[in-house]
Parts: C-alpha cells; sequence; structure tokens
C-alpha cells in the first residue's frame, strides 16, 4: 500500500479535508475474495453502520481492470487480425467467463443480472471489435483504447454492485465524465484544469449526498468524447488527478507489495520496503522506471 498523504489545506473545494481516494490495483481486485477483502478496507465499519460509513469517511474509489485483464485485452487488440479466430473467440470467453463468475460469486437478485447483462454486452461489443479490426487489417489506436478500457469499466461496475451489496452507497461513474485529456491514445495526458472542472461538478454533489463514486482508472476523455488510455499503470494517475480536483486530504494506492522498495522484489529477493519517502524522491523513483507507481502520478 502506497499512502500519499499531502498538507491538509483549505482548496476552492475547501470542505473534502477528510476525503481519501482508494485506488485498488488489478492485484487487489484479482477474484472475489480479493474484492471482498478490498471493499473492508474502504468502510471498515460498514457491517455495523452502513447508511453512515460515507459520512463518516467520504470516499472515491478507482479500480483498475481485474490482474492481467488489461493484458489479455492488449494481446487481444493486437492480435485481432492475425491470430485465428478460433484462439481469439477462446480468449474472450475466458474473460467473459472470469467477470460472470465474480458476479456470481458477489451478487444476487437485480444487481447480478443487470451486471451480467452488462458483462455480455461488454464481450459482444468486443467481439464485434475483433471483427472489425481483422476486415481493417488491424485494431487502430483508438479501437485499441476503447477495447482495453473495458477491463476498468467492468472491474468499476462490479466493485460498485458489490459495495452496495453489502450497504455501502457506491454510485459508478465513468472517467470519461470526470478525466479531460488532450485525446493521444494510448498516452492520453490530463487536462488539469478541464478535469478539475468536470469532476467538481459531477462528483461534488455525489459527495455531498453521501454517495461513494466508483470510478475506472486508466481512462480518461479526448476532445472528441472518445474513449483514451493514460499510458499502462494509469489507474495511479487518476486517482492523484482526481484527488487533487477535490482537494482530497489523503489517496491510498493498494498495491500487491508493501510499498516502494528498495529493488524489484521479483528480481531481488532481499529487496525491503522504504518506510517513508519524499513525493520529490517518489517521483523520481517512478521516473527512472519504478514499476509500482506511475509516472506522473505524484
Ligand atoms: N489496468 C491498467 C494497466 O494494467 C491500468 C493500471 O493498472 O493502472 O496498465
Ligand atoms: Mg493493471
Amino acid at each position: 500500500m502506497i499512502d500519499v498523504t499531502g498538507h491538509t489545506r483549505a482548496g476552492p473545494f475547501g470542505c473534502n479535508n477528510a476525503l481519501t481516494i482508494h485506488k485498488f490495483g488489478g492485484a487487489a481486485l484479482a477474484n472475489a475474495d480479493a474484492i471482498r477483502a478490498a471493499i473492508s478496507l474502504i468502510a471498515p465499519a460498514s457491517q455495523d453502520a452502513p447508511a453512515s460509513a460515507s459520512d463518516a469517511h467520504p470516499a472515491v474509489v478507482v479500480a483498475s481492470a481485474f490482474a492481467g485483464v488489461t493484458d489479455a485485452l492488449l494481446s487481444i487488440a493486437r492480435t485481432a487480425s492475425r491470430n485465428a479466430p478460433a484462439q481469439i473467440a477462446a480468449e474472450i470467453e475466458r474473460l467473459r467467463a472470469r467477470h460472470l463468475k465474480v458476479v456470481d460469486v458477489l451478487l444476487g437478485g437485480a444487481d447480478a443480472d443487470e451486471l451480467r447483462a452488462f458483462v455480455h454486452q461488454a464481450f459482444q461489443e468486443l467481439e464485434i471489435l475483433v471483427a472489425a479490426a481483422r476486415i481493417v487489417g488491424d485494431a487502430g489506436p483508438r479501437e485499441s483504447d476503447l477495447i482495453v478500457a473495458r477491463g476498468e469499466r467492468l472491474a468499476a461496475r462490479i466493485l460498485a454492485a458489490a459495495m452496495r451489496s453489502v450497504g455501502l452507497p457506491a454510485v459508478f461513474v465513468d472517467a470519461t465524465d470526470l478525466i479531460e485529456t488532450d485525446g493521444r491514445f494510448g498516452h492520453a495526458a490530463p487536462d488539469l484544469g478541464r478535469t478539475n472542472a468536470a469532476s467538481r461538478a459531477t462528483l461534488g454533489p455525489l459527495l455531498s449526498s453521501g454517495a461513494i463514486p466508483v470510478v475506472p482508472g486508466f481512462i480518461g476523455r479526448g476532445h472528441d468524447g472518445a474513449t483514451v488510455t493514460l499510458g499502462r499503470g494509469g489507474s495511479d494517475l487518476a486517482a492523484t488527478v482526481l484527488a487533487r480536483a477535490l482537494d482530497a486530504a489523503r489517496v491510498i494506492l493498494w498495491k500487491d507489495v508493501d510499498g516502494l522498495l528498495s529493488a524489484d522484489p521479483r528480481v531481488v529477493a532481499t529487496a525491503r520496503v522504504i518506510p517513508h519517502l519524499t513525493f520529490r524522491e517518489a517521483a523520481e523513483l517512478a521516473h527512472y522506471g519504478v514499476k509500482v507507481l506511475h509516472p506522473r502520478t505524484l
């Protein structure tokens, strides 16, 4: 977990000094058990006092795609025109089944029906995009971003419904309504001024009403309304951009490692957690290639 806590300040949106942005990476959303654990981190007291949980702890949640899903979708986008249709169909089926399984384990009733329909629609659209790419000869940057963005959209919708099922007032809000960008497919940079305005206008009333907005990370809106991605690992950036727009007191990036380490633990067995870093130090590490933070996050 990386806790990005700045100084508390009274900014233009200054009533939000208690606001926390929780960002969950793919590993924190790998399966139904992981999602349950993630939800207990957002509102530890939710079982006892569901209605007041968000009043006591105003929060915005940013979700990455389930672990491995972005890689799988990117590979589908890249190979759509080359790989055998049967091979791609099998991969799409595997992803669909994985999402449906999480829905079945976590949800019941009308919410489950609605989510199942959403999952089917997301993968039907993916099949259409893949078929188009095969005809055209490849999936262009615009199509590729649209393909990949469904990982986060699915995860955020499922997470929001799972939160509601334990009594939390979660509301899905698409990042294309919040994060305005320069429109560069694959590596879009947020436009901070326009993002501030859009995020405050959309999330402000929701937060005032006690709701917990749940937003897909990694994506934003291009000039013509297109869905764009912010570069690999971009959900961290989405979380800090929203924090800035809302004057949040705190951003917690929930990771599958304990924090920023002295080396990549997959390579160096003795890597250890660095307990405190200044923003500048952490930003430098990210800039020089640390995998655990998107370079522009800080
Ligand atoms: N799911 C996206 C990726 O794997 C974004 C993120 O994880 O932050 O790059
Ligand atoms: Mg990811």
